[in-house]
């Protein structure tokens, strides 16, 4: 089957010293899971994040990155320029980036060729509003979100999937078992109709809410091949408990 990831989405949070002190935390305790870990802290830690765990399987990763190489872009941070301070993966389109940056599908897609061809492995988040879930959208928005921001190359090259429901973020609340089984099945049948079988193995990550107490059940379920945690993922013990639940 696929190796479960267990990612770590810092978000805007911590500074240098508790950033370090995090990942001292995760290289202790790397060797010993079943899944592998991700952490992506904020593009000013990354570099000694990356440092810390150096020679760890932990891997490290961007929460965003410009579509372009380099140029005048001031504030912005390429796919290369993450490359080079020790990242390996780059979350893109989070929810938090469409919201706060009107980000839309198709610059999502622009950044992921950027990163693949910068070597890094992205990760696209999809997910619905719960005014969609409402009125019963949530299968047509996120197979519109997959059709629009998975470039070609993506899914060969490796590239992650995170199923994130808005509603779900930092709430709290989560979709039941049943409604995450079946949007990761949607998710499967969907990316193996439009790539090909190769898909099969492509990590559907959720996120949204996951915590050690509700980790062992979501994990378990159906083309569940990981979880994309925010606000647990900021304590290394219950990090690392999502990750033993695997
Ligand atoms: P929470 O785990 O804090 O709900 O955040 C999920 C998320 O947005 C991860 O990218």
């Amino acid at each position: 089957g696929i190796r479960p990831l267990i990612a770590g989405n810092w978000k805007m949070n911590g500074n240098a010293r508790s950033a370090h002190e995090l990942a001292e935390a995760l290289r202790a305790a790397g060797p010993s899971l079943d899944a592998s870990l991700l952490v992506c802290p904020p593009f000013l830690h990354v570099s000694l994040v990356a440092s810390a765990l150096l020679g760890t399987s932990v891997a490290v990763g961007g929460q965003d990155c410009h579509a372009k190489v380099s140029g005048a872009h001031t504030g912005d941070i390429s796919a290369p320029m993450l490359r080079d301070a020790g990242a390996t993966h780059v979350i893109l389109g989070h929810s938090e980036r469409r919201a706060d940056h009107g980000e839309t599908s198709a610059q999502v897609m622009e950044k992921a060729e950027a990163a693949l061809a910068a070597g890094l492995t992205p990760v696209i988040c999809v997910g619905e509003t719960e005014a969609q879930r409402v009125a019963g959208e949530h299968e047509a928005v996120v197979g519109a979100q997959l059709e629009q921001s998975i470039p070609l190359g993506f899914i060969t090259s490796g590239g992650i999937v995170a199923y994130e429901p808005v509603w779900a973020i930092g709430t709290g609340r989560t979709p039941t078992e049943d409604d995450i089984a079946a949007m990761h099945d949607f998710m499967r049948r969907e990316l193996v109709n439009s790539w090909g079988p190769t898909a099969s193995v492509t990590r559907l990550l959720y996120g949204g809410s996951v915590k050690p107490s509700n980790a062992t059940a979501i994990l378990a379920l159906s083309n569940v091949d990981g979880a994309l945690v925010g606000g647990a993922s900021l304590v290394a013990a219950d990090f690392l408990a999502i990750a033993r639940a695997v």
